[in-house]
């Protein structure tokens, strides 16, 4: 059976309600290797990735933070995807996710192959709403590469809690 795009679009809506009615994994990760903190100042999404790092491979990812739906679901997903993962195939992920979501030309004729996370892609046509969607991987990204700093898409956006 073959779902007319308005129902598909539906569908992934209701996922996307659902994850943020119901996050995965958003919870303080004690003894994380990685943590990583991310603002997303356009929309006030506030977001905290914790990662336990076994070798190269990814064993646990959690999150905390305050955000829209969009943000928070995605946020839900993303750590739901990577568990498991190597870094590299997290990193691969983080590039295919947001060449989808960015609708980036260069990546259009590499399958996106994202399963779930394809409920995403109808972001690409709100451009305000591509950082929501995105904040959790830049987040992710930053904790993989062990980054310091509040990621950011504005300068001087420091994160008090820090
Ligand atoms: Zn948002």
């Amino acid at each position: 059976m073959t779902l007319p795009m308005s129902d598909l679009r539906d569908l992934y809506q209701e996922m996307i309600l659902d994850h943020n009615r119901r996050p995965h994994n958003r919870r303080n990760l004690e003894g994380a290797d990685r943590r990583a903190d991310g603002y997303n100042p356009l929309c006030g999404d506030r977001i905290s990735v914790y990662l336990k790092i076994d070798g190269d491979r990814i064993r646990e990812a959690t999150f905390e933070g305050k955000g829209c739906a969009i943000s928070t679901a995605s946020a839900s997903m993303m750590t739901d995807a990577v568990h498991g993962k190597t870094l590299d195939e997290a990193r691969q992920l983080f590039t295919r996710f947001h060449g989808m979501v960015t609708d980036d030309s260069a990546t259009e004729s590499a399958p996106t192959n994202l399963g779930k996370l394809e409920v995403f892609s109808g972001v690409s046509q709100f451009p305000a709403r591509v950082k929501c969607a995105t904040l959790a991987w830049h987040t992710l990204k930053a904790a993989i590469e062990d980054a310091r700093e509040v990621v950011s898409s504005e300068e001087g956006a420091g994160d008090p809690n820090a």
